[in-house]
């Protein structure tokens, strides 16, 4: 299969090849043909599957020939959970639109307002956005939301985690009644169907990955070790495994902070990033870990939240999340396509029982490592023990180097 069999015309072929893609992905495959034909669709694929490409492409093919947004009334509208993701589908926007006349804009918070409003008094065919800030400009009325005729929600699910239920809710009801809509999810929960059944109407199923599995192309491994020795333990996987680059996910922010300043004052180049951070300083975290000025960043889940870092060999749980569906998406961030991905977990036992509901959810066990001299095991019986078919991978205990004293001892 190739670009040039999905129906997509020359100028946006000529993108693609621009970016070196020589065959579409599977979500791409399945999904352009269907959004040509005019279908909503219903799409289960996280990141780092090619799926903005899947939407963006048909999308512009559909918008252009007829390109009159004028004024402020968009007539394509992408909604993601955040700013970062928001920026990267404008980016991907402009990249596959770039041989067509067709205008687009971001808009998100944590920046200026009034920036955002003259661009889009300019005219824009196409709105990338978060729930947040959009409404904001509905409110203002710098942008008029009636003469959309094509809508993507990004990410679905993680809005849903996020809250954004109401405010998607809010936006749905600015829009007309007739057009084409596309609902990407990672996972499928009740909520994110009964969202697919409101909003869609005779959607094709696109599905890239099994429901709720995490990406096959990542090799995961869990670490135990005791609450107040992970931080000892990740310098020692840094410094032995000599690692260039791993994105680790910490659970609240003051956690992320923390570490990052440990690390560093360690001598291991780290930086953090999440919401509380200006805009500017994520974006620049984010650049400096793309040229590989930063080894380590240090990120919440929501800050972390569609992240396109291609050729990321590793992801770290420092802190295990608390909603299940969040392990997946981070570990998606590794594995991608021809890249053989580690997501490692530094698994305390006060985590066990989060561990038992990830592992429900991503339906098998995670094997265990045991890096001699931090081993401290999750309780037993924390383990799972609803699934005994699966297969549990005996523990592996890797040599400590000679010279150092190993301290099994649990802390109380
Ligand atoms: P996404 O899942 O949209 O976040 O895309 C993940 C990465 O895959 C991005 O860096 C894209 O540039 C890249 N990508 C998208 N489509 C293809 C393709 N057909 N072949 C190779 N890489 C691709």
């Amino acid at each position: 299969m190739s670009f040039n069999n999905l129906g997509l015309q020359a100028e946006l072929v000529r993108a693609v090849s621009a970016q070196r893609y020589s065959t579409p992905t599977p979500i791409q495959t399945a999904a352009i043909p269907a959004i040509l034909i005019g279908r909503d669709v219903l799409a289960g694929a996280q990141t780092g599957t090619g799926k903005t490409a899947a939407f963006t492409l048909p999308m512009l093919q559909m918008l252009h020939g007829s390109s009159n947004g004028n004024r402020n009334h968009p007539r394509a509208l992408v909604v993601t959970p955040t700013r970062e993701l928001a920026a990267q589908v404008h980016e991907s926007i402009r990249t596959y639109g770039k041989y067509l006349p067709l205008r687009s804009a971001v808009v998100f918070g944590g920046v200026g307002f009034h920036p955002q409003a003259a661009k889009l008094r300019k005219g824009v065919d196409i709105l990338v956005a978060t729930p947040g800030r959009l409404l904001d400009h509905a409110q203002q009325k710098t942008v008029d939301l009636s003469k959309v005729e094509f809508l993507v929600l990004d990410e679905a699910d993680r809005m849903l985690n996020m809250g954004f239920l109401p405010d998607i809710k809010r936006i749905l009801n600015l829009l007309p009644k007739k057009r084409q809509n596309l609902l990407f999810s990672a996972t499928y929960l009740p909520e994110i169907q009964k969202l697919a059944n409101s909003l869609l109407t005779d959607p094709a199923h696109i599905q890239v990955s099994p429901k709720n599995a995490a990406t096959d192309l990542a090799v995961q491994r869990i670490h135990p070790v005791a609450r107040t020795r992970k931080r000892a333990l990740l310098l020692h996987l840094i410094r032995t495994e000599n690692w260039k680059q791993a994105l680790v996910f910490a659970r609240t922010k003051r956690g992320a902070d923390r570490l990052a300043k440990q690390l560093l004052k360690a001598g291991v180049n780290a930086q953090s990033i999440h919401g509380d951070k200006s805009q500017s300083a994520r974006t620049r975290a984010l650049a400096d870990f793309k040229k590989g000025k930063v080894c380590i960043l240090v990120a919440t889940d929501i800050a972390a939240r569609g992240l396109d870092i291609i050729e990321l060999p590793r992801v770290v749980n420092f802190d295990l999340p608390h909603v299940p569906e969040d392990y997946v998406h981070r570990i998606g961030r590794t594995g991608r396509a021809g890249i053989d991905g580690l997501a490692i977990s530094l698994v305390c036992p006060e985590e066990g029982d989060l561990l038992n509901e990830i592992e429900n959810v991503i339906q098998k066990r995670i094997p265990i490592e045991v890096i001699e001299g931090f081993q401290d095991a999750p309780r037993e019986g924390n383990r799972p023990t609803a699934k005994p078919a699966a297969p549990v991978a005996q523990p592996v205990v890797r040599r400590m180097r000679p010279g150092r004293r190993p301290d099994n001892r649990r802390r109380r």
